[in-house]
């Protein structure tokens, strides 16, 4: 499996290309859309499906033009549904924990609200893409609406519970860094530390 990581947007928002032979996914493509499509072009990759970790514009926005062209239907958890201004006719929502099977890929989806309410971390094999979830040293906002600070403690201790090998990709490259593993992250962390300390009182 290769995984591209598309820096776009002036948010420095992470897009990833998911490959396995030339079968492909896109998670969280926003922003772009030429780009993404000379990229597909170029690599002759075929997509398969596109998934979103949540619904918020910055990782949804222009991906409906992306749907259109490929007429693929996007992934996305059914509360986040009403954030992300997609027609709903372009998605598959769901609800809860899921196993998908598409193409080659075996990809488990891990609801982690906190951030939104329907924000999900997308497993693939060895890799986890963290959305807004958790990001190198750090997890995202919850001040903002169906945000729930509990909820992402919550979703930290479960990310944490991941074998420690497993690499994160996190949806923006703040500081420029958008990778690293959860055993790190389980040690430099601070709301990924504190979250297993609170652990019984969660
Ligand atoms: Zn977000």
């Amino acid at each position: 499996m290769n995984i591209d990581v598309i820096n776009l947007g002036p948010m420095d928002n992470c897009t990833y290309l998911v490959s396995e032979g030339t079968d492909a996914l896109l998670i969280d493509p926003a922003w772009d859309m030429n780009f993404l499509e000379h990229t597909l072009a170029e690599k002759k990759l075929n997509l398969l499906a596109v998934l979103f970790t949540h619904g918020h514009f910055d990782h949804v926005k222009f991906a409906q033009e992306l749907l259109e062209k490929h007429h693929l239907k996007a992934y996305i958890e059914k509360k986040d549904v009403v954030l992300c201004g997609i027609d709903p006719h372009m998605l598959a929502a769901y609800e809860g924990a899921q196993n998908l099977h598409i193409g080659p890929f075996e990809v488990e989806i891990i609801p982690t609200p906190g951030h939104t309410a329907g924000g999900v971390c997308i497993k693939i094999g060895n890799a986890v893409f963290t959305g807004d979830t958790l990001f190198p040293g750090a997890c995202g906002r919850v001040d903002l609406p169906s945000s729930d600070p509990r909820q992402m403690r919550k979703s930290l201790l479960k990310l944490s519970q991941l074998p420690e090998d497993t690499q994160i990709f996190a949806g923006h490259s703040y500081g420029g860094k958008c990778s690293s593993t959860i055993g790190y992250e389980r040690i430099k962390n601070p709301f990924m530390r504190n979250a297993i300390r609170d652990k019984d009182s969660l």
